[in-house]
């Protein structure tokens, strides 16, 4: 039998296995920074497949699986560990038993996926040369990301893997489907906060007040033009505010207007340009109407990069996999990942696993209550990702 097939084989067997443990993390889900029990989970399946993690960032995991000749070469594989706070409304077997806190975003998929890929590779040690290094990492979905406290706390270091692989359940790619991109493919997302603040009073008598309301109104339209008028129309960017309160009343004009969005980019030069471009019109729009703003900006992910090379080598295993009619391109999207952060330090790619089965009515999207996924999936994942891991250490 072909390795190719082994894999193929173990990835079957342990089919019901890896859903087994999908379900236990579906049923118990946590919030950002607070995977306790979850890596508790994760760490005993390890250990009962013969691996020994070691905690990391509080609420992550890294763990080592050696094949022949482990100095050779090192790659890492990552998957995400939290939940989003959503109550579900889906009525399975396995529904959220953490009521208000679900796994919407596919993290139980990816989590029990790379438990699923870590015994496959286990069992097949001594038929890969180099060394594998598991990334499990709490907080993707909340700033500044978990993937940024795994690698200050060195999951890329003592060696410095070669690559790192990740994905991502996709409920647009009917199951069975892989998608990929190279190069430039999520964005930076950072929080833009702004407190315009002037003086209420009689909306009957505006000369005796600064108006916040109005000073706003133009500082949103304004920003507009920092997207139409300064960023460069070949790449992708986004301002968008999504929150806006002013207490006051029909007669009332309120002392001041807070203003929330978020600012989305596709390269780190612009990112930094364009948020300072942000902070200096509005606070001087404000100061030309006899107000003031103060602008505060929650920086979060950076912008995710596909390393080209990277990803064409995996694309190519997953069309041996899969098969190239199964394999993919996908567009570039404007959410973000965390994952990030790891394309910033070393080549990375993240890809996309198809979750999605209309037949069976699954069709939600993530971050939704009624979010769910075709389990098939994750036969097909398991297997796909240790053949991608062997490919790139042979
Ligand atoms: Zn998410
Ligand atoms: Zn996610």
């Amino acid at each position: 039998m072909s390795l190719l097939e082994k894999i193929k084989s173990l990835a079957e067997a342990y089919s019901s296995q890896t859903i087994e443990m999908r379900r236990h993390l579906h049923a118990n889900p946590e919030l950002s920074y607070q995977e306790f029990n979850t890596a508790k989970f994760v760490s005993e399946k390890l250990c009962s497949f013969g691996i020994e993690p070691t905690v990391l960032a509080t609420t992550g995991l890294v763990a080592t699986l050696h094949g022949k000749n482990p100095g050779k070469k090192t790659i890492a594989l990552r998957a995400d560990m939290d939940a989003l706070p959503i109550l579900e409304a889906n009525d399975v077997p396995y529904k959220s038993k953490n009521e208000g806190v679900m796994h919407a975003c596919g993290h139980d998929v990816h989590t029990s996926s790379l438990l699923g890929t870590a015994k496959i590779l286990h069992e097949i040690r001594d038929q890969f040369e180099g060394t594998v290094r598991l990334i499990f990492q709490p907080g993707e979905e909340k700033n500044p990301g978990g993937a940024s406290y795994m690698i200050r706390d060195g999951a890329l270091k003592n060696p410095e893997p070669a690559s790192i692989i990740g994905q991502h359940v996709f409920p647009l790619l009917p199951v069975g489907k892989i998608g990929f991109r190279e190069g430039m493919y999520m964005a930076s997302a950072d929080e833009i906060y702004l407190k315009v603040i002037g003086k209420g009073g009689h909306g009957a008598a505006p000369d005796l007040t600064i108006d916040p309301i109005v000073i706003a109104s133009h500082i949103i339209i304004a920003l507009q033009q920092v997207i139409s008028r300064n960023a460069n129309p070949r790449q992708p960017t986004v301002l968008t505010f999504g929150n806006i309160i002013g207490k006051g009343a029909t007669n009332i004009i309120p002392d001041e207007v807070n203003i929330a969005g978020t600012f989305r980019a596709m390269n780190e030069e612009w990112r930094n340009n364009a948020l300072a471009k942000i902070k200096k019109m509005a606070e001087s729009i404000a100061e030309g109407m006899g107000g003031k703003c103060e602008v505060n900006i929650s920086r979060g992910y950076p912008y995710l990069e596909n390393n080209p090379e990277l990803t064409r080598r995996i694309k190519a295993a997953a069309a041996e996999y899969v098969g190239s009619d199964n394999v993919v391109d996908i567009d570039i999207t404007l959410g973000a990942e965390d994952f990030s952060y790891y394309s910033q330090v070393i080549p990375a790619s993240f890809y996309r696993i198809g979750t999605r089965n209309e037949a069976k009515g699954i069709t939600s999207y993530v971050h939704t209550p009624t979010f769910n996924i075709d389990e098939d999936a994750l036969t097909i994942s398991t297997g796909l990702m240790a053949w991608m891991a062997v490919k790139e250490l042979a």
